[in-house]
């Protein structure tokens, strides 16, 4: 019989890229996904496969699934500043009521819940680089509050379900990740720097430039992700790349990668921006063994190769 693991936010970034390596591992895997931020295109080659099912369903509402589970992973959540400025009530939701239905459903069905957590839980770090063992810097009434405490509050719940009912979780504080199959307009960094040097604009820096991020790419993720899903460890755990750049130098590098003749500009440092973040990922390296293998050169080219294949039509598509 074959492990079944269902993956919310299946259509989006991440949870696609983890929909394949269950896959690959001989996983049946059921996705689950309501779309708001996601697209069935990341997923589209799975449909044909008997292993795998997709339910489009909005998981800050009840979640019913028929059959076993083994394991869960809940991914479904607006990720990026401008999806969850745009929408702030359903960052809300999914973190608090969708994590409840999760654990609900987790604990019904004696299955193992992974959340993904982030480094926003640090918020704008006053220790450097960041450990698990920091509380952060939150500014919980915010705009970017609606992000950084719905999953601070979703850490919090799994914890209580794990202490009072003695349910098996994991919590994964995932750090700055890249790589194909970002949403081109999705206002992350990357793809807002890729997308302007294939339009043939300038690369819109934020504030001066000297805030930092390290960045992850996805495979290196998706493997630490998957090593902690099979440890025994239910503390939260950073899983990210401690390479760290200003986002000023990055600029450069991107428009070194992709050739353009484009120029820097500067606008408004969103509020509450971190001015730093770096993962300290010495829990990781100890009990999962584990580290990023893939260059930032390496996996940066990889990413603009994906954003290449992008017709024209999508490269103008601003809104989602
Ligand atoms: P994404 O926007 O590409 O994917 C999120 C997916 O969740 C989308 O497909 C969206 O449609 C779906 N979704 C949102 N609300 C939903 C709901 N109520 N019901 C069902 N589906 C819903 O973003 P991503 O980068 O793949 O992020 C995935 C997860 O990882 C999120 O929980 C995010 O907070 C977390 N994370 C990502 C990063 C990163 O760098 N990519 C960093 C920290 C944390
Ligand atoms: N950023 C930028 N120009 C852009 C988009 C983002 O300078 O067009 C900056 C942003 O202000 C932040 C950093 O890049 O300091 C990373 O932003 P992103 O939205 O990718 O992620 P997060 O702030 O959540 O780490």
């Amino acid at each position: 019989m074959k492990k079944r693991v269902l993956i919310t936010g299946a259509a989006g970034f991440l949870g696609s890229h983890l929909c394949d390596r269950f896959i690959k591992e001989g996983f049946h895997v059921i996705g689950m996904d309501n779309l708001i931020t996601g697209d069935l295109k990341n997923i589209e080659h799975l449909f044909p496969l008997e292993q795998f099912e997709f339910f489009h369903h909005d998981v800050s509402k009840y979640v019913h699934v028929a059959g076993n589970l083994d394991y869960i992973l809940h991914f479904a959540s607006p990720a990026s500043p401008i999806d969850y400025l745009k929408i702030p009530i359903q960052t809300l939701k999914v973190g608090s009521l969708g994590t409840h239905n999760l654990l609900g459903l987790a604990k019904n069905k004696k299955a193992r819940l992974l959340i993904a957590s982030t480094s926003e839980v640090y918020g704008d770090p006053l220790v450097h680089p960041q450990a698990e063992d920091y509380y952060g810097n939150v500014n919980t009434i915010g705009p970017r509050g609606v992000y950084d405490e719905a999953k601070r509050f979703q850490e919090s719940i799994t914890m209580a379900y794990h202490r009072f009912h003695g349910l098996e979780t994991r919590i994964v504080r995932i750090f700055n990740t890249y790589g194909p199959r970002m949403r081109l307009n999705d206002g992350r960094v990357i793809p807002a720097f890729m997308g302007q040097a294939l339009r043939g604009e300038d690369l819109t820096v934020f504030g001066d430039g000297s805030q930092t991020r390290s960045f992850c790419y996805v495979d290196d993720q998706v493997e630490g992700i998957f090593r902690l899903l099979m440890s025994d460890y239910p503390m939260p755990v950073n899983i990210g790349n401690p390479n760290e750049i200003s986002i000023s130098d990055f600029a450069q590098e991107i428009i070194k990668l992709t050739g353009t003749d484009q120029k820097v500009i500067y606008k408004d440092l969103p509020q509450d921006d971190p001015m730093k973040r770096k993962p300290d990922i010495s829990l990781a390296k100890e009990i999962l063994n584990w580290e990023p293998q893939v260059s930032r050169e390496e996996g940066m080219r990889r990413t603009f190769e994906y954003f290449k294949t992008l017709s024209l039509e999508e490269l103008d598509k601003r809104e989602h």
